[in-house]
């Protein structure tokens, strides 16, 4: 308790501090959704586990208090994906903010929220992968309901990430729009500690549209934003490491936010208490000012979309 109380009261100065033009977002509120889906509770949020249907019951309400509306009928959207070992039904929730200038295209942020669930009594909590990105997520719609954007925005919590990309892979297979309304994607995957406080962005390579923003956001940034990981050239390519790797697949423009693995990466030590609530509220920061620069600057995206 004492714990939670020291991380809102970090949030909050840093939030004070936080220098403008970079959106103010609710930082208590990413905090404290961060910490739910990472508790104990959620056992791990593994794909077809009542720990995943209980964190999917929690981002349903936030999605509802948000004001998201759903894209088809619903926000739930089940699949089933078939894998070595076992056919898996997963849920994708997939909630949007209509554009106020060009309502029928559309950019997709995403993030997965499954983790790898329970294995040997051992809880694998994933606070940093992904209840981080997920929490982030929600984090910009509620900053994108105030700020209304231009494009039609789709927020896509992704199911079964951990299992093959599964819930990506499905939403793309039956994507709820016309696919060549999707302009562009940008997903979370790892975005609250790095001990050198870096945070990277992946996509630039194969879709040079992105760089010019990348390096406009990467001057302003209050976080060192890096941009690579995606030649594999010198480098790991992570292009296929995450759920932008079925968006590429596609040739859907996409950036990639994600910080380079560390000590507890896929370890039951991947804790809410191993987080750095300044570094990553900082970094869902610089995110949610790249989603607002690229919302302005689709037209340059989507020609380079149309004549992929
Ligand atoms: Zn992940």
């Amino acid at each position: 308790m004492a714990f939670c109380r020291t991380i809102a009261a970090l949030a909050t100065a840093v939030q004070l501090q936080g220098t403008q033009p970079v959106p103010a977002l609710d930082s208590a509120r990413l905090i404290a959704d961060l910490s739910a889906l990472a508790a104990d509770s959620m056992e791990g949020r593994r794909i077809a586990t009542p720990g995943g249907a209980r964190a999917r019951a929690y981002l349903l309400r936030a999605f509802t208090r948000i004001g998201l509306a759903p894209v088809r009928d619903s926000f739930p959207a089940p699949f089933v994906a078939k894998t070595r070992a076992a056919e898996l039904t997963g849920v994708n929730l997939v909630g949007m903010i209509r554009g106020t200038k060009h309502a029928d295209r559309y950019l997709v942020v995403s993030a997965h929220y499954d983790h790898l669930g329970v294995r040997n009594g051992v809880i694998y909590n994933g606070a940093d992968d992904n209840a981080s990105g997920t929490a982030a997520v929600l984090a910009m719609a509620q900053w994108f309901k105030s700020h209304p954007p231009e494009n039609s925005v789709i927020f896509a919590l992704f199911d079964g990430e951990e299992t093959g990309l599964l819930g990506a892979k499905a939403f793309l297979e039956k994507p709820p729009v016309p696919i060549e309304r999707i302009v562009a994607n940008v997903n979370l995957d790892m975005v609250s500690r790095n001990v050198k406080g870096e945070l990277y962005a992946s996509g630039a390579s194969p879709f040079p549209v992105m760089k010019p923003l990348l390096d406009s956001i990467a001057a302003i940034a209050p976080v060192k934003l890096l941009l690579g990981h995606d030649t594999g050239v010198g480098e790991s390519n992570w292009i296929q490491q995450s759920d932008q790797g079925p968006f590429d697949t596609k040739k859907i423009p996409f950036v990639y936010f994600g910080v380079e693995d560390h000590p507890d990466y896929h370890k039951p030590g991947d804790k809410v208490e191993h987080i750095e609530p300044g570094f990553y509220y900082r970094c869902v920061q610089t995110i949610a000012e790249f989603v607002r620069r690229l919302d302005l600057a689709l037209d340059r995206v989507a020609a380079v979309r149309v004549g992929h």
